[in-house]
């Protein structure tokens, strides 16, 4: 009897594991043959600063359509895209995508605004990094002061004498950097300094806790932002969706927001609409070719 159950156990798991093998698989190679057969898509999550009033600028967020898997998250398939390596062709693709955006909504006369790009682990071992990116944006006509590069604070911190040098060769060439998904990782506030980053984005974690946790997230956003001020950062909160959390995050003078509540991710036709239409204030970053009138 038990026997016979143990086996059975076996074999769902087994099936269970097969399944989750031959679905692996089929990830690995929708992403091999996505840039060719175009599954990738980016969508654009608008930025807001001045208690979300005005319009900052957009996170580009990788999107991967595959005519039998579907939709897939990116939580699904860039871990198996950073394990195998792929990332990194993937990852200037994305770059020169987001340029190819920059650079139509240019073409239009539409303000200028600085679009955010995550950047993965294996993508910053790379010596060429940088060199690539600037070469992509010459090609794209595109000035590295219309893009910030995010890098999750677990993954600057692993290798934090490295992330410091990636970060300065960055600058360097006139890119600004943001520390993604602030809090969930464990930061020496030494390099968090040294980084010199423009911004720390906190973790949706704790905007959700301002409702779920009241006190305790309050505080703990608070001395985040309190931190991020007295190193010079600009804080960002990720994952806003309710009123009340915008009015508490205004409170605690949130620089800005990003959130469902105030615009979800969105094709790029879509956020040059909302370039077109914004009826509040457009915040253009510093030194960018200024349209001809
Ligand atoms: P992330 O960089 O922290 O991006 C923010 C994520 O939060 C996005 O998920 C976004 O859709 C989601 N989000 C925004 N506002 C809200 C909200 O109000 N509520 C909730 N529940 N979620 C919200 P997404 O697009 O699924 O991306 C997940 C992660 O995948 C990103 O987290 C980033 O780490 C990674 N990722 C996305 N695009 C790229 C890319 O081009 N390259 C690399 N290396 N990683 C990427
Ligand atoms: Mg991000
Ligand atoms: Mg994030
Ligand atoms: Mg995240």
């Amino acid at each position: 009897e038990v026997k016979r159950s143990g086996r059975g156990t076996w074999r769902y798991f087994e099936a269970k594991m097969n399944e989750a093998a031959t679905r692996t698989l089929l990830i690995q190679r929708a992403l091999h043959d996505g840039l060719q057969a175009n599954y990738f898509s980016l969508h654009f999550q608008p930025k807001f600063r001045d208690g979300g009033t005005t319009l900052a600028g957009a996170e580009a967020l990788l999107r991967l359509t595959h005519p039998e898997l579907g939709s897939l998250p990116p939580a699904e398939f860039i871990p198996i895209a950073e394990r195998s390596g792929q990332i990194v062709q993937i990852g200037y693709w994305v770059v020169r995508e987001a340029c190819r955006h920059i650079h139509l909504w240019q073409d239009e006369d539409l303000p200028v605004v600085r679009i955010a790009i995550n950047l993965s682990p294996r993508q910053l071992v790379q010596p060429e990094l940088v060199t690539t990116i600037l070469g992509i944006l010459e090609t794209e006509n595109v000035t590295p002061e219309q893009i910030i590069f995010e890098i999750t604070e677990s993954v600057a911190m692993q290798d934090a004498a490295h992330t410091t040098e990636m970060i300065r060769e960055f600058q360097r060439s006139g890119f600004e950097i943001a520390i993604d998904d602030f809090g969930t990782g464990y930061s020496s506030l030494a390099y968090l300094q040294r980084f010199g980053a423009k911004q720390l984005k906190i973790d949706r974690f704790f905007t959700n806790g301002l409702d779920t946790d009241g006190h305790e997230s309050t505080a703990i956003v608070s001395a985040i932002i309190a931190l991020a001020h007295a190193l010079e950062m600009d804080v960002v909160a990720e994952g806003v969706e309710t009123p009340s959390q915008l009015d508490r995050l205004n409170t605690l003078f949130c620089d800005e927001l990003q959130g469902f509540l105030l615009g979800k991710p969105m094709p790029g036709e879509a956020f040059g609409a909302l370039l077109r239409t914004y009826e509040g204030d457009i915040a253009e970053p510093p030194d960018v070719p200024t349209s001809e009138p």
